[in-house]
């Protein structure tokens, strides 16, 4: 098939004829499919089940340091899961805190908490006239939704293939004491599936902010979920650049074990310098006398340690791997060329994103929903849900089954198909 930009008004209304009607069959069918949710299938989630079968009995519940897990205490969580977090976020152990079941939930904490109290001793800055955060663009839409819902300003910045545009961040954050942080997903990136180079890391832990409460809020969320044994993204760990460069304090780090073990009963984890940590354990004891020790000693056993969280993954890529090749070949084999749209096959992560003629993106997000299938709403990667170029959808592949996937692929191209053919003939 040629590109439809070749094609004159006439064809393109006979292929619309076409596909209209391919359109209406599938229609027809009254489907209900959804690639709108970032979310582990049922064979992911059975993988850990045996998780379920570590604790029985009393003298399980103690852990290394002999305490009784089942109790209070500990505030920064159990050696054995700072260890295991540690490895997996490749940082000190004593550089860690475990947190509670979601990361998402320490990031809000960290914000909420530079509102009212500042960051080490700086204004807090629900005092101060403008607050600004740099958000690449696409990015995580709940991100967006934590800084949008504190009143703080998002300036957008462009992803390159190398991950935010380092040219345009660097000159805000030195000019503009009002840029309080920026979100980056280094790795596997939501949506794109991209990694962060190496020098765009470096560039990062070099920073020099206008504003000393400045921070790169390190949302790792996808650091060890790859999709193939033999090609695999590397990212740079960026606590220790920071340290190198003499900027230890510049970055917080979030992981958790949401798409390792259990979204929403997993545990997560926060990584800083020793003086961010200072703060933030007093804040912690105002806030709770401990979190689920019992969930992070399951956690422990059930993993072992680090290796055993990588052989966990595999199997998760095992799962995931065809449903993203499902996707993308039938994108290939029916976009291909067809310059209407274009996409990244990632190596990882949760997501492919997908970028539509200008001006398409909500129509084909609707056109899918005709037909019964759910997509992430267009926009959504952006702050405020603007989309300026109303071009980028996120497709997330992990949840429906693959017979499922491939009717929802096949609604997919279909609706691409024919809203770029209605914006080509204006
Ligand atoms: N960060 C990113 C980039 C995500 O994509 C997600 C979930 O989709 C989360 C964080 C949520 O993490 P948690 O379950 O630990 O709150």
């Amino acid at each position: 098939m040629p590109s439809y930009r070749e094609l004159n008004a006439e064809e393109l209304e006979a292929l619309k004829r076409e596909l209209e009607q391919e359109f209406e069959a599938v229609k027809a069918k009254d489907l209900n499919l959804d690639m709108s949710r970032g979310k582990p299938s049922i064979a992911q989630l059975n993988l850990s089940m045996e998780m379920m079968d570590v604790l029985h009995r009393e003298s399980d519940m103690i852990c290394d340091a002999g305490i009784d897990c089942r109790n209070y205490g500990v505030l920064d969580g159990i050696q054995e899961a700072k260890q295991l977090l540690a490895d997996m976020m490749e940082v000190p152990k004593d550089n860690i805190i475990i947190f509670g079941n979601s990361s998402l939930n320490v990031m809000y904490d960290m914000i909420s908490h530079a509102m009212t109290h500042g960051v080490m001793g700086s204004t807090p800055w629900a005092k101060l006239d403008r607050v600004k955060f740099l958000c690449p663009v696409p990015g995580y839409d709940r991100h967006f939704t934590i800084t949008e819902h504190f009143g703080i300003e998002m300036v957008p910045v462009p992803m390159t293939s190398t991950g935010p545009d380092m040219d345009i961040v660097e000159k805000l954050i030195a000019e503009d004491d009002t840029i309080k942080g920026i979100w980056c997903v280094p790795k596997y990136s939501n949506p794109q599936g991209i990694t962060y180079s190496d020098e765009t890391v470096h560039r990062f832990a070099c920073l020099k902010p206008a504003a000393k409460d400045f921070r790169i809020y390190w949302d790792n969320a996808y650091g060890i979920h790859h999709l193939y044994d033999d090609k695999q993204d590397y990212l740079i760990e960026i606590f220790m650049e920071c340290k190198k460069e003499g900027n230890p304090d510049l970055v917080y780090k979030f992981a958790s074990t949401s798409k390792i073990s259990f979204p929403g009963s997993g545990i997560a984890a926060f990584a800083a310098s020793d003086a961010n940590l200072v703060e933030i354990r007093k804040q912690m004891r105002v806030q709770t006398i401990g979190h689920d020790k019992v969930n992070q000693l399951r956690h422990a056993r059930f993993f072992g340690d680090i290796s055993g969280m990588v052989q966990h993954m595999r199997k998760h890529a095992e799962i995931l791997r065809p449903k993203f090749d499902t996707v993308l070949n039938t994108l290939e084999k029916e976009l291909g060329g067809l310059e209407i749209g274009s996409w990244i096959a990632p190596r990882g992560g949760y997501f492919i994103s997908f970028d539509a003629m200008d001006g398409c993106a909500k129509a084909i997000v609707a056109k899918a929903k005709e037909a019964g299938l759910v997509m992430t709403d267009a926009g959504a990667t952006y702050p405020y849900g603007k989309d300026p170029r109303d071009s980028n959808i996120r497709i997330a592949p992990s949840y429906p089954t693959l017979e499922e996937l491939r009717v929802a692929t096949e609604i997919f191209v279909l609706s691409v198909k024919l809203v770029s053919i209605d914006k080509l003939l204006g």
